[in-house]
């Protein structure tokens, strides 16, 4: 199972290559492990979804030391194994620079999420002189006065809406140079591919929720750069956490996606991808009517916490040391991650039966400390027994999947095909 096997086989048949998003709705199933993808095409059974199998992110890849290549061989592996022939897509997700995109485009990959986030200046705590000055100095200064001062825009669906001169000196100044560095980003595939590819945007990290002001912006002038974006990942109100459901205001949540659904149908159509997207049942529905299908979804986190179910149920002792390593590497394995885990709750491991121990991975203290530990857990000898338990269940494995991820899809209100 090589990655120049891979290749082989997608030579010989068309159908292990990735392609391009068609219509409707999509859905990453990001596998950190590499052996989930059967699993995540029983998910599919007959749902009218674009799946996007291979789905890994520049981070991800550094901390489970897998390469693009290997995750995309890895997908096509199990695509295989499954005959499953009606098309998948590839996502080399968030990346920084412009040569991660250029060697995930040369393997293969047909989407590329662009993650300009370093770029988005923190406005927030900015005075109205410092965002004036700030703005004074951004390179098309002219440009964002020409195109949006006290213009009224309408969108349908959803009113009229109207830069005053502090918004858009504080919009552009939060947002020109991520903008710049997606369509750098962009500039550079075009090249390389000309053939066409699908291009997301996530702006999804910010300190605050993405406003409507802020999403019209940023979508303009993308569009005013030349960047022909499929979807767009905004920070929606809440807390987007990960592998638990989702929780906050939601009638804030309601609104805000009803006005942002109506731009991106205005402006696009493009879809409106939900990062974080493990778990978030309570969202789904509305996530899935207010956009009217133009929507994607991305998960990673919690097919990993499904092979670790597995594991759980099929070999308890190895279970345990999981468990041990990912609160000893807990403290460390947090940074970079919004969680809400007080691992002073979680029970000594001691204390549990083996029958108690599948429960540790659908309790939320303890489901996020083996959330944020997988790299640890991956890059360690532990990696590899895990690896070798799901193999020796490979059934059980892959029927959880698809239980657990139909859960999602279902959730989505996904229909299937006639
Ligand atoms: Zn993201």
């Amino acid at each position: 199972l090589t990655s120049e096997n891979a290749v082989a086989l997608q030579e010989q048949f068309s159908w292990l290559k990735p392609r391009q998003f068609p219509v409707g709705p999509s859905f990453g199933f990001g596998d950190r492990i590499g052996l989930a993808t059967p699993g995540h095409i029983r998910a599919l059974s007959d749902k009218q979804v674009f799946p996007v199998v291979a789905q890994q992110s520049v981070r991800e890849n550094a901390r489970t030391g897998r390469t693009f290549e290997d995750v995309l061989a890895d997908a096509v592996f199990g695509v295989f194994q499954e005959g499953y022939k009606r098309g998948f897509g590839a996502d080399a997700d968030h990346l920084k620079t412009d040569e991660e995109a250029t060697e995930a485009a040369k393997i293969g990959y047909t989407m590329f999420t662009c993650d300009p986030g370093d770029h988005v200046a923190i406005v927030e705590s900015f005075s109205a002189e410092e965002a004036e000055t700030a703005f004074e100095r951004l390179p098309d200064t002219e440009g964002y006065l020409h195109e949006y001062l006290d213009q009224e825009i309408r969108i349908e669906g959803l009113g009229t809406l109207r830069f005053a001169l502090d918004d858009l000196q504080r919009t552009a100044v939060k947002y020109a140079y991520a903008i710049r560095r997606a369509a750098a980003m962009y500039n550079r595939l075009s090249e390389q591919l000309p053939t066409g590819f699908d291009y997301e945007v996530s702006v999804d990290e910010t300190e605050t929720p993405t406003t409507p002001l802020e999403h019209l912006l940023i979508a303009q002038e993308l569009h005013r750069q030349g960047v022909q974006f499929q979807s767009l990942a905004l920070r929606f109100v809440g807390a987007m956490e990960k592998g638990v459901d989702w929780r906050g205001d939601f009638s804030q949540f309601s609104s805000d996606l009803r006005a942002h659904a109506a731009i991106a149908r205005v402006l696009g159509p493009y879809r409106l991808s939900l990062h974080s997207g493990s778990d978030k049942f309570s969202l789904y529905e509305t996530f899935s009517r207010e956009t009217a299908g133009n929507w994607h979804v991305k998960t990673a986190g919690t097919s990993y916490l499904v092979a670790l179910e597995v594991a759980a149920q099929k070999d308890p002792a190895l279970f345990r040391e999981i468990a041990a390593l990912s609160l000893a590497r807990f403290s460390e394995d947090r940074k970079s991650y919004h969680l809400s885990a007080d691992p002073g709750r979680i029970p000594p491991l001691e204390e549990l039966s083996d029958l108690q121990l599948p429960d540790l991975v659908s309790t939320l203290d303890s489901r996020q400390v083996f959330h944020v530990a997988y790299g640890s857990v991956l890059q360690s000898a532990l990696g590899g027994e895990l690896r070798r338990v799901l193999e020796a269940h490979e059934e059980v494995h892959y029927h959880a999947l698809a239980r657990h991820m139909g859960r999602h899809l279902g959730a989505l209100r996904v229909t299937d095909n006639a």
